[in-house]
């Protein structure tokens, strides 16, 4: 067994004089995405044969001699934990490099610090609410930055023709969420990305990001469809458990990777120790997570729209979802392969992930009825996040959106009738029990 070498420090200069993981000429034996996830930065520890990675606790390391090294020197600039985190997820994403931060926001944070002042970001319109809290409150404040939000879901050549007609000479970004939250609708990645590598106006520095929190890399790989960077908050799918804070970008640019190194050192914003541990020790389960959220938020999906409470249940993976043929389209052949419709549905219908959105039956104005089904619920949990294991719901209008002006909640369909909903993994037939008692409920109220 081969140890691997870490990544670059950070400081632009790397211990072993090469930034690639692994000098070996022989192909890796780590093909398929769970093993990855199992083995890429869990290689047994060479002086222990310990065969989970020890936790590093150490700010600082030795030195053999003045700038002599032995892959670490300070736990900013380097962490062996983290290094291990950002090889693994940088595998499954398919990218060279890995860059792990102390939240998703702090990627987000550290991507806008690598453009200059002035550029022009150009957003899909609902974008996760502290992304655009970023580019509205802070990169135009401090860096003069100017973000066009654009709808970049529909009809094909309106996608298009909107995307066309926003990118600048300035256009340093283009920042894709894909399922967008907390409405679920798709935006075709390869469509984008075409549309604005082909117009005569696009500067050769600019770059496309996708934020991959909603599917995770075993559903979507953005680096494949033509993304330059895919982020994900660490907080949800990745870690899995509801017990981390943290965030990722991986990349194959490697020299927008050198210079994200050079800020993730000089910013700081980087993740402790022992978040990297917990969330590579989350990683090794999320190829098996990540079917159990999808088969089962299908069936819970399948489940609501029978309900005679629910007026809509948006699920990009029922052929009722507008963005259903994108999805089936955009979807990792992993995911698709390892889907097994029940035998009963015929309908086409597919897992895409653990997120459901659904709309009661009543006005959109009112918070009553949706207050008395998340009063009534009792395996769902009430609170806002998503990604763990354990079901949760909320009621975006009030909680996570709360902050979106009500005109903007109303053009995109938030109203105090829509809950959301990150299906956990127990077992399917309690959360639709639990469910169809919270809606009786509001229908008997
Ligand atoms: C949660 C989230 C973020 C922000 O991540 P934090 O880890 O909370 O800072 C960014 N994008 C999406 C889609 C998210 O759900």
């Amino acid at each position: 067994m081969t140890i691997v070498a870490p990544l670059s420090n950070g400081n632009g200069h790397s211990s072993s004089g090469d930034s690639t993981p692994s000098s070996s000429s022989s192909p890796s034996p780590y093909v398929g995405f769970s093993t990855k996830a199992i083995h890429i930065g869990s290689e047994p520890n060479p002086h222990t044969g310990a065969v989970i990675p020890p936790i590093s606790l150490s700010s600082t390391f030795a030195q053999d001699g003045v700038g002599n090294f032995k892959g670490y020197e300070y736990s900013r600039s380097a962490n062996p934990n983290r290094t291990s985190f950002e090889r693994a997820v940088a595998a499954l994403e398919g990218g060279s490099r890995g860059l792990a931060f102390s939240s998703g926001s702090a990627v987000t944070a550290t991507i806008l610090n690598s453009i200059p002042r002035e550029s022009h970001v150009l957003s899909v319109n609902d974008v996760y609410g502290g992304t655009y809290r970023y580019f509205t409150k802070v990169a135009s404040v401090s860096q003069g930055i100017q973000t066009s939000f654009v709808q970049m879901d529909g009809q094909r050549e309106e996608v298009r023709k909107r995307v066309h007609d926003s990118v600048r000479k300035e256009t340093r970004l283009v920042w894709i969420e894909t399922p967008t939250n907390p409405t679920l609708r798709v935006i075709d990645i390869a469509l984008v990305a075409e549309t604005v590598r082909s117009h005569p106006d696009a500067s050769p520095d600019l770059r496309i990001v996708v934020d991959n929190t909603f599917l995770s890399p075993w559903f979507q790989n953005p680096l494949e469809l033509g993304a330059d960077l895919v982020l994900h908050s660490v907080t949800k799918y990745l870690n899995g458990h509801s017990d981390v804070v943290m965030g990722v970008a991986v990349t194959n640019d490697e020299s927008w990777a050198d210079r994200l190194a050079f800020l993730q050192n000089s910013i700081g914003a980087v993740p402790s120790a022992f978040d990297s541990w917990l969330a590579l020790r989350g990683l090794k389960t999320l190829h098996l997570r990540m079917q159990a959220h999808g088969q089962s938020a299908l069936t819970i999906a399948r489940f609501l729209e029978s309900h005679p409470a629910i007026e809509t249940v948006i699920y990009p993976g029922l052929p009722s979802h507008p963005g259903y043929e994108v999805a089936r389209k955009q979807i990792s052949k992993r995911a698709k392969a390892s889907f097994r419709p029940s035998s009963d549905d015929t309908s086409g219908a597919f897992a895409y992930g653990g997120m459901i959105s659904f709309r009661l039956k009543c006005d959109p104005a009112d918070d009553a009825p949706a207050d008395v089904v998340l009063k009534n619920l009792k395996v769902f949990t009430l609170a806002e996040s998503l990604g763990g294991v354990e079901s949760l719901i909320e009621l975006p209008s009030k909680m996570t959106h709360g902050s979106v002006a009500l005109e903007d909640r109303i053009k995109l369909g938030i109203g105090h009738n829509l809950i959301r909903a990150s299906v956990g993994i127990e077992d399917t037939a309690d959360l639709i029990q639990d469910l169809n008692q919270a809606l009786d409920a509001v229908r008997l109220a």
